[in-house]
C-alpha cells in the first residue's frame, strides 16, 4: 500500500520540490506558501498525523465535531466478495473507460485537450482514485495520475484550476473531491497550496461571478472539500468562504420543509424548454440534485451548529421517500421525481450520488439509520445498474423492469435509451460518475467516533488499519455479509488500549447478539450502536450474529416486496439479450423476457417465514449475478392475467389483495440486482 511511514518523508520531499519546479514558485502566492508551511510544520507536531497509520483530521473550532470522521483513503482494504467486486469494476469500464471513451479519453480537457472539458473527467477521477487506491493498483494509479498532475501543474496564476475554455464552478467542485482523496492516499504536497489559492481565487471571485445553474444547487459539496482545508491549514477565511457559497446557494432544506413536488413531475410542471432540466423547478425536482442535496443540512450543521439542521436531513428523507420512494430502497428519478409506482426509473447517478450523501450525514450525524439506507443501496440499486461484468451500465433502473429496450415510456423526460445496458445511455453522466459507488462504500465501512471510538458503520468483508491515541489498531473483518448473517471482527491493537467499539444494529436485526471472545454481551438493540467499551488485546474476537429473518414491506397499491437482511428480492424474469450495436471495447444491449411476469404471491405477513422457503449456496464470485446468487426465496405464487405491460412497462401493480384462479405456482426470487429483468413489487393474493 502507499502509506509506509518511512517511505511517506521521501516521498514527499522529492515529490514537493518537482512540485515547486513544476508550477514555478513565483506563482504561489504568499498565502499559499504560508498554507504549505504551517501545513508541514503541522505534519510533524499535530500527534495524530505524525503515526505512521493515517488517522482522520477532525473538525477545528468553531467548526460542530462529527459524530464519526470518515478515515482517510486506503485505511480500509476491501477483501472477500467486497474485493472481488472492485476487481470486476477494474477489469470492466471502471478501469477502461478512458480506452473506449473519447469524453474521458487523451483529448480530455482535463489533460489539457480540445475534448470534454466539463464535468466528465473530474466524475472519473472522483472514483478511479479511491478505485485504485484500494486495489493498489499501479495501472489505474498511473490513469488517475495523468489528470491529477494536468490539474495540479497547470493552475493558472491567480489561482483557477481546470480547463480554460469554461469557467463554470461546478465541474471544479468535483475535481477537489478527487483531490483531497488523492491527497488522503499519498500526502502529495501540492495539493493543499493549489487548494488554498483556488480557494482565495474564488472568494475575491463570487460576488462578481456568482454560482449558477448546478453549482447553485450543489454548493455543499464544494463546502466539504472547505472544510477538508480548514481543518489542515486552520485559514479561517475559508469559513467566509463556506458562507458566501452557503449564501449564494440553494436552500434545501426550505424546500422540503414545505414540500409541494408530492406527484410525478411533468414536463410541462417544471416548463421544460428545449429538453433542458435547467429551469428552477426543474433543478429543485432532479433526482441527482435532491441526491447530493441529501447532505446540505448535516453539512451546513457543522458550521451553524444548528440542532435543527442537523435533524432536517431525517425530515427529508422522511418526506422524499413518502411521496417517491420506491421498493429498491431509491426514490424514482428518471431524470426528475416520479412517484411511487415502481414501473418508473432512478438514474445512476443518483444512486451513487445518494450514496455519497448518506455516507457523509452517516458520518457527521451518526445516525444508524442512515447506515442501514446506505447498505440497501450499496447491495441492491447500485449492482442492479450493471451487467455482470461491470462493462455495460444502466442510465435508469425499474423495480419493476419487464423489459430492457428502445422505448419512450415511462420517463418524464429521458430519451429512449435510458434503460438499455450500455456504454453511456441515454445521457454520459452516469459513464463517467458510477464509479466512485463501490470504492466510497468500501472507505465508509469503518469510521473514527468523536470520543476516539472504532465504528463499524457499515458491514462487508475487509481490513482496516489506523490508530487511536497514537496505538496502531489492526481489525480483520470476516463475513459474507449480507448473503450470511454472521460477522467476525478480530481487533487487534498494537498493545492493549481502552477504547469503545460501536457496532451498528440495523432496524431489521431483531434477535442480533454479539460475543467478546465467546462470551455475551447485554441485549442488543436495533436501530442503534451497540457500545462495547473495554480494554482491547490483540487478536480479541467479536462475533455478531444478524438473524436474517425473511421481511416482506409494503408499498405502491399496497404491493408486497420481499427482503432478507438488508438484500431485497426480486423474481427473475427469464432473459434474452439482444446486442443492439458495439461500443468500441464494449456494446449497447436490449433484454427481452422468456417468461412470464406477472405474479401474485400468497404471503402471510403475520408469520412470513411461513411464506418462504430460504435457499443458500456457496458464496463464490460475483454473488450479485444470478448465476452465482448465494441465497434464493422461494414463494407461492399465482399469475394475475389482467395485469399486462403497455409500451414494454408494466402497468402499475394492481391494487392488493388480488384474486387468481390461474394454478399455484412456486416461483423463485433472487436478489434484486441479480435479476437484470425483475418485478419487485408484487400484488399480494386475496387468501
Ligand atoms: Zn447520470
Amino acid at each position: 500500500m502507499c502509506f509506509p511511514g518511512s517511505n511517506r518523508s521521501a516521498f514527499s520531499r522529492r515529490q514537493f520540490l518537482a512540485s515547486l519546479g513544476a508550477v514555478g514558485v513565483a506563482s504561489l502566492s504568499r498565502e499559499a506558501i504560508g498554507a504549505v508551511s504551517r501545513f508541514s510544520a503541522e505534519l510533524q507536531s499535530r500527534s495524530q498525523i505524525a503515526n505512521s497509520t493515517p488517522v482522520p483530521v477532525k473538525n477545528r473550532t468553531p467548526l460542530t465535531g462529527n459524530a464519526f470522521y470518515l478515515l482517510p483513503l486506503g485505511s480500509i482494504l476491501p477483501s472477500g466478495w467486497l474485493k472481488k467486486q472492485l476487481l470486476v469494476q477494474a477489469h470492466g469500464l471502471g478501469g477502461h473507460l478512458d480506452e473506449t471513451w473519447p469524453d474521458v479519453g487523451p483529448n480530455s480537457g482535463w489533460l489539457g485537450g480540445t475534448g470534454e472539458s466539463w464535468e466528465r473527467g473530474p466524475y472519473f477521477l472522483d472514483g478511479l482514485v479511491p478505485l485504485a487506491y484500494l486495489l493498489d493498483d499501479g495501472r489505474l494509479k498511473a490513469k488517475a495520475q495523468k489528470y491529477l498532475d494536468w490539474t495540479l501543474d497547470h493552475a493558472e496564476p491567480n489561482g483557477m484550476i481546470g480547463p480554460k475554455s469554461n469557467d463554470d464552478w461546478w465541474p471544479r467542485m468535483v475535481m477537489l473531491k478527487a483531490l483531497t482523496q488523492y491527497q488522503e492516499a499519498t500526502t502529495d504536497p501540492r495539493v493543499i497550496p493549489v487548494l488554498s489559492k483556488y480557494f482565495a481565487y474564488q472568494r475575491e471571485t463570487l460576488r462578481s461571478r456568482p454560482l449558477r445553474d448546478w453549482g447553485r444547487y450543489r454548493w455543499h459539496d464544494e463546502a466539504l472539500s472547505i472544510i477538508w482545508l480548514y481543518n489542515r491549514t486552520g485559514d479561517s477565511w475559508l469559513l467566509d468562504l463556506f458562507k458566501i457559497l452557503q449564501t449564494q446557494g440553494f436552500d434545501w432544506q426550505a424546500e422540503f420543509a414545505d414540500f409541494q413536488y408530492t406527484e410525478r413531475i411533468t414536463p410541462e410542471f417544471i416548463k421544460l424548454a428545449s429538453n433542458s432540466p435547467l429551469t428552477d423547478r426543474g433543478m429543485q425536482t432532479h433526482g441527482v440534485n435532491i441526491a447530493m442535496a441529501i447532505k446540505m443540512s448535516p453539512v451546513r450543521s457543522l458550521l451553524s451548529g444548528s440542532e435543527a439542521d442537523r435533524r432536517a436531513a431525517l425530515h427529508m428523507l422522511e418526506v422524499l421517500y413518502r411521496y417517491h420512494g420506491l421498493p429498491n430502497g431509491i426514490f424514482s428519478a428518471d431524470e426528475h421525481l416520479a412517484g411511487l409506482n415502481p414501473s418508473q426509473g432512478t438514474e445512476l447517478c443518483t444512486v451513487v450520488e445518494t450514496m455519497f450523501s448518506l455516507e457523509q450525514a452517516l458520518a457527521i450525524m451518526g445516525y444508524p439509520i442512515l447506515g442501514d439506507r446506505l447498505e440497501t443501496l450499496a447491495f441492491n440499486a447500485l449492482p442492479g445498474a450493471f451487467t455482470d461484468d461491470m462493462w455495460a451500465h444502466q442510465y435508469n433502473q425499474q423495480p419493476n423492469q419487464i423489459v430492457v429496450s428502445l422505448q419512450k415510456e415511462p420517463w418524464t423526460t429521458d430519451g429512449p435509451e435510458s434503460n438499455l445496458y450500455g456504454l453511456d445511455p441515454n445521457f454520459g453522466c452516469c459513464a463517467a460518475n458510477f464509479h466512485q459507488g463501490w470504492p466510497k462504500f468500501a472507505s465508509s465501512l469503518f469510521m473514527l467516533s468523536s470520543d476516539d471510538g472504532l465504528v463499524a458503520a457499515a458491514y462487508a468483508p475487509c481490513e482496516v488499519r489506523t490508530s487511536i491515541r497514537n496505538t496502531s489498531i489492526h481489525v480483520i473483518e470476516e463475513t459474507e455479509y449480507p448473503f450470511r448473517g454472521t460477522i467476525r471482527l478480530t481487533i487487534s491493537p498494537a498493545s492493549p488500549l481502552a477504547f469503545p467499539l460501536l457496532l451498528r444494529i440495523p432496524a431489521w436485526a431483531e434477535n442480533a447478539s454479539i460475543k467478546v471472545n465467546g462470551k455475551p454481551t447485554d441485549a442488543v438493540k436495533p436501530a442503534s450502536f451497540a457500545h462495547i467499551e473495554r480494554t482491547w488485546r490483540s487478536g480479541d474476537v467479536v462475533d455478531i450474529q444478524f438473524p436474517l429473518m425473511p421481511r416482506v414491506s409494503q408499498g405502491y397499491h399496497g404491493s408486497v416486496t420481499f427482503e432478507r437482511g438488508p438484500l431485497i428480492f426480486s423474481y427473475g424474469i427469464g432473459e434474452d439479450w439482444l446486442k443492439l450495436r458495439n461500443r468500441g471495447m464494449t456494446a449497447d444491449w436490449q433484454v427481452y423476457p422468456t417468461t412470464p411476469w406477472n405474479y401474485a404471491i400468497d404471503v402471510n405477513r403475520d408469520d412470513v417465514s411461513h411464506s418462504v422457503s430460504v435457499v443458500e449456496s456457496k458464496v463464490d464470485e460475483n454473488p450479485f449475478t444470478r448465476s452465482g446468487a448465494p441465497v434464493k426465496l422461494q414463494v407461492k405464487a399465482r399469475q394475475v392475467p389482467s395485469w399486462l405491460g403497455e409500451n414494454n412497462v408494466a402497468n402499475p401493480v394492481p391494487q392488493s389483495p388480488v384474486k387468481s384462479n390461474e394454478p399455484e405456482e412456486q416461483i423463485t426470487l433472487i436478489p434484486y440486482a441479480a435479476a437484470k429483468l425483475r418485478i419487485t413489487a408484487f400484488p399480494e393474493l386475496e387468501t
